[in-house]
């Protein structure tokens, strides 16, 4: 694994705590000073340079009231501290880099002894900015103090008031916020700075202007006034919702419901406030009713149950479970197997979620998997069919505890509902202890050949299944579906045999289509590929007085029905498109011959790994894209581990001479 996955892999997916202090280097504190032209032997100078953080620090109070989510009652917010303790308590949370403040409103805590968690999440942009200035600038503002009791200015009394402080809370000067006058000027100075829509309005009519800002630039949110006024209420602990739920059902379950509320209501305020908005947060966090992590026995068992006694992971397969297992958004991108990963990770979760059930605490985990398109012959379907209760996506997820798997397809446009989908499950999630685990994205290829349309969730780790992605696309992979930070785990030397390929040109559809046939003919069985459905119902209808051939393109229904009738009647000859045949895992290999063009190199990757050793192309003399201008002249072999990132080697070096590029260079050496 290169050193980034390696990060990406150790980073802590749940709750920590920020970590508060930061061993400075002399040297470092000293240059700070110095750029910031402060005497540390000078009581005045010191005095001055603790002022300006302290500014800094009032700053940090108004951003994260008006960009938390539902207000905070001042005394709350100043509650907050910075401790690293692993007690749920007021504090300040780090999840995947970024911040989330959590208190206990103690209201009503003498009465029934019972925790009122209290959940704000903060926006991307004021999350990094609190992590820098709980990291870096609060140990060097505790510096600046020990060097005010140096100088003897502070006595040893106050130094340790203020030491303590510094160490263990988030807001410093709370008699100056407190005033009304104050907390207006810094939100207007807030507001000035990122709405500018918002110029000159008083600290009074926040509410007003809140309002205003739904109604004005969010649609479908017009019951987050409502929302707002309802969290407050709950809060202050006198609504009847709050009653039913935290008196009639159990705490896991009010909290579930709390802290859901808490992370919509901050999500709704984020897009007002037109900031990206922090999705990491997961209620279960929380509470103590963790989804289940399971060990490598767990998933050895799972195999065994799926494959008998003598299961043994192959190349890479054991990592990729286990991160499968516990929840990582990743790429799978080993040689084989890999939905097999997938299968094993879900059995040994149905397993232990079995158990927990048995036990009394009924815990129910689902796996959304996405397929090319929804077809019989998809192998992937079948074996999720055969292991788990599935549900196919209809536009709508039905009871989300009937079923183990949500079938999604890509060609249906199912992805653009992907956010939408994963928000119910996790609106849903306390009634019946359903987990949303992942989404799992086979042949993720098909994502780089055609443009879909996705609505991602950070919520849900994603897991793409595919051998075709170079590990640059992760970066696209993650921005489409909205991932943070996604894992790779590759097979040590991923297999890319060096095929034989011939290149044919020729310069119109007739003479394209005469070749094909000629090749088809003598070799007696074929894959033809096409640049698109039209070409493969054009070859198909000039083919098929002469060879017995079948067209896989159009519909799903339709493909199906082409496969049933190829298998059923031995058709030996298949005209198809790139795209059609992914997630067909049951076309032999044998010849493959390209015809009119190529767009691009998954295609190639595609085509050629169904050739039993032979691609042929039978391609148009012009080319449009650079690709296909470099299919011309240059070593085929080379071109596909350049996408993929491996060892570059051409076949020419290799000493095969496989290819039309180099066999041409060795005829002019
Ligand atoms: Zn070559």
């Amino acid at each position: 694994m290169a050193m980034n996955e390696m990060m990406a892999a150790q980073k802590p997916r749940v709750v920590g705590m920020p970590q508060t202090s930061y061993n400075w280097d002399q040297r470092d504190i000293d240059r700070c000073l110095e750029i910031n032209s402060v005497d540390k032997f000078d009581i005045k100078s010191l005095q001055y340079f603790r002022r300006r953080l302290s500014r800094l620090n009032d700053l940090f109070f108004y951003m994260i009231l008006l960009t938390c989510g539902s207000p905070y009652r001042l005394t709350e917010l100043y509650s907050v501290l910075i401790r690293n303790e692993e007690r749920l308590g007021s504090n300040v949370f780090v999840a995947d880099g970024m911040l989330g403040l959590f208190t206990n409103n103690g209201k009503n805590s003498m009465k029934y002894s019972r925790e009122r968690p209290i959940l704000k999440m903060l926006p991307e942009e004021v999350s990094e900015c609190l992590a820098h200035y709980i990291y870096f600038v609060r140990p060097f503002e505790h510096t600046l103090v020990e060097y005010q009791e140096q100088t003897g200015s502070l006595s040893h009394t106050e130094f340790k008031k203020l030491s303590d402080k510094y160490k263990l809370h988030l807001f410093v000067g709370e008699k100056q916020i407190k005033n009304s006058t104050t907390l207006g000027k810094s939100f207007r100075k807030f507001i000035n700075k990122t709405t500018p829509k918002l110029r000159g309005i008083m600290y009074g009519e926040i509410r007003q202007v809140l309002s205003y800002f739904v109604g004005a630039n969010v649609s479908g949110m017009i019951g987050l006034q409502i929302k707002i006024d309802n969290t407050l209420a709950e809060q202050a602990g006198h609504s009847f919702s709050r009653f039913v739920e935290s008196y009639a059902t159990n705490r896991d379950g009010y909290n579930h419901v709390m802290l859901q509320r808490m992370r919509d209501c901050s999500a709704a305020w984020h897009t007002c406030l037109e900031m990206s908005t922090l999705q990491i947060f997961t209620p279960s966090v929380f509470t103590r009713n963790e989804p289940p992590k399971l060990t490598g026995e767990e998933l050895i068992e799972a195999g065994r149950q799926m494959f008998g006694q003598h299961f043994k992971f192959k190349d890479g397969q054991q990592q990729a479970t286990s991160d499968v297992a516990n929840c990582f958004s990743m790429m799978v991108a080993i040689d084989s197997g890999k939905t097999t990963c997938c299968i094993i990770a879900m059995l040994a979760e149905r397993t232990h979620s079995l158990r927990q059930t048995d036990r009394g605490k009924k815990t129910h985990c689902v796996t959304i998997f996405v397929v090319p398109y929804i077809s019989t012959l998809n192998s992937t379907i079948r074996q999720l069919t055969e292991n788990f209760n599935v549900r196919t996506f209809d536009g709508s997820v039905g009871q989300v505890n009937d079923y183990d798997v949500l079938l999604m397809s890509l060609e249906d446009g199912h992805l653009r509902y992907l956010n939408q989908v994963v928000r119910h499950f996790q609106s849903t999630n306390y009634q019946g202890k359903t987990y949303l685990r992942r989404v799992v994205v086979d042949d993720a290829h098909i994502l780089q050949m055609k443009q879909y349309v996705v609505d991602g969730n950070k919520n849900v780790p994603v897991v793409f299944l595919t051998s075709f992605l170079p590990q640059k696309e992760d970066a696209t992979m993650s921005r489409l579906f909205n991932i943070n930070s996604l894992v790779r785990v590759s097979s040590q030397e991923p297999l890319l045999p060096h095929k034989e390929f011939t290149l044919f040109k020729k310069p119109n559809t007739t003479s394209i289509c005469q070749t094909v046939l000629e090749k088809v003919r003598s070799f007696g069985s074929a894959i033809v590929i096409a640049e698109s459905s039209d070409k493969v119902s054009y070859l198909v209808s000039q083919m098929a007085d002469e060879v017995p051939c079948i067209g896989i393109y159009g519909s799903p229904v339709s493909r199906t029905a082409a496969l049933n009738k190829m298998a059923s009647e031995n058709i030996r000859v298949v005209v198809t498109t790139a795209e059609a045949v992914v997630g067909l895992h049951m076309l032999k290999p044998t010849t493959v011959l390209f015809a009119y063009s190529i767009n691009n190199p998954i295609e190639l990757l595609v085509g050629s790994q169904m050739s039993s050793g032979k691609v042929d192309m039978v391609l148009l003399n012009f080319y449009s894209s650079e690709f296909q201008r470099d299919l011309l002249d240059t070593c085929v072999n080379l071109m596909v581990t350049r996408h993929m990132r491996l060892t570059e080697q051409t076949c020419y070096e290799a000493g095969k001479e496989r290819c039309h590029a180099c066999v041409k260079k060795r005829r002019h050496a």
